[in-house]
């Protein structure tokens, strides 16, 4: 995990004059200075700061207005900012407070809790009712994780901007069937506009692709793995003749190796063009009979299973050799890494993930504020736009 959090500061002699009166209705614009009040705060340069109070010229409604960085609140935003940025890099609640205290700043880990609940809940964008505003692009990835809370498993959706690995949306989900992936992903492919949906190969997300219209890039390495744990596995029955189920269709051993081999050395060449040769592979298998109910796929179904799908897979997997920017260049790389890296970074976030969270909206809300921090890696992560 890398995060870049830019405190705020406290500045006891800058304020910003008030620009409309606090009395619902009231529609005063002018106000005058009465008195300046001293105020105690709890901060790591100033014991004390000078507010002022104001009168509304209207309503005759006196307020305090105060410098930049404190709040009517005691604890100010620069220490809401550093009990903020110590649980973001691991530490507890209570372990924030004794760091705090220790530095003579005194915040209880009630206060820490809120500072960060409510810094979370101004994350902006990561909900799918109001994705980033306005934002766009052509490629969400999608993946799923789980986080234990309350000691349960509970499934999170999580989708990014596959062009550029910004986390568009973190969400709780109900289920993982294509259904439920649907509800989720299909409001977050129109709020961004995307044309392209980019997952790992599991089925859920071939339907989504499907029913939403989206083109699908299923990623490389994941079908990569998967394929040659199978060609191994298949090649090993094969190469120990106690499976003669090839017979029955009239294909030889070394006929099913060979085939396998191609697979293999296809799968990792991906060239969209070598759709037909995986067809004709597959016809070799097609009669392969299915065994009957509660009995073992033997070798020939399997194979037959195998060759069929890598081969309606094809335009799946090799759609991003195809998709090209205006200078030629290849918009995706086939991988679903960003998603997985994102979940690592901002998900799996590894001290708080082995505790388990407590609450399911105050993990989930961690999650958010983490990966808005990492969206924001490149410039920093103002912590004044979020702590109020
Ligand atoms: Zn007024």
């Amino acid at each position: 995990m890398r995060l870049k959090l830019l405190l705020p500061v406290v500045v006891p002699t800058k304020f910003e004059s008030p620009k409309k009166c606090v009395r619902a209705g009231c529609p005063g614009m002018r106000f005058i200075p009465r008195q300046a009040v001293g105020k105690k705060i709890v901060d790591a340069q100033y014991p004390e700061v000078t507010a002022w109070r104001y009168e509304c010229v209207k309503c005759g409604c006196t307020f305090r207005v105060y410098p930049a960085g404190v709040s009517k609140k005691q604890v100010s935003k620069r220490v809401n900012g550093m009990a903020v940025m110590l649980y973001l890099l691991g530490l507890s609640y209570g372990a924030v407070e004794i760091v705090l205290g220790s530095l003579g700043i005194g915040i209880g880990k009630t206060s820490v809790y809120r500072a960060v609940q409510s810094a979370a809940e101004k994350v902006p964008g990561m909900r799918r009712e109001k994705l980033m505003d306005g934002y766009k692009t052509k490629a969400v990835g999608a993946d799923v994780t789980s986080i234990r809370c309350n000691g349960e498993w509970i499934p999170i959706g999580i989708a990014v901007d596959a062009t550029n690995g910004l986390v568009l949306s973190i969400d709780r989900l109900p289920g993982e069937d294509a259904e439920q992936l649907k509800a989720w992903l299909e409001p977050i492919l129109d709020a961004v506009d995307a044309d392209v949906l980019v997952t790992d190969d599991a089925d859920g997300f071939k339907i989504v692709s499907d029913e939403t219209g989206r083109s699908q890039q299923v990623c490389k390495s994941h079908v990569g793995r998967n394929t040659d744990a199978l060609v191994d596995e298949l090649s090993a029955i094969l190469c120990s003749g106690q499976d003669h189920s090839l017979d029955a269709i009239e294909v030889t051993p070394e006929q099913a190796l060979a085939d396998l081999a191609t697979l293999k050395s296809l799968i990792h060449s991906r060239r969209p063009k070598d759709q037909p040769q995986l067809e004709h592979m597959y016809l070799r298998y097609a009669n392969a009979r299915k065994p009957g109910k509660g009995q073992k796929h033997d070798l020939a179904y399997r194979l037959r299973n195998l060759f069929m799908d890598r081969w309606n897979l094809w335009p799946r997997l090799t759609f991003y050799r195809t998709w090209k920017d205006d200078y030629g260049y290849l918009i995706l790389d086939g991988t679903n890494n960003d998603c997985e890296r994102s979940i690592g970074w901002w998900v799996k976030e590894r001290y708080r993930s082995m505790r388990g969270y407590k609450r399911e909206q105050s993990a989930l809300a961690v999650c958010r504020l983490t990966a808005y921090a990492g969206n924001n890696l490149s410039r920093g992560l103002k912590l004044a736009t979020l702590i109020a």
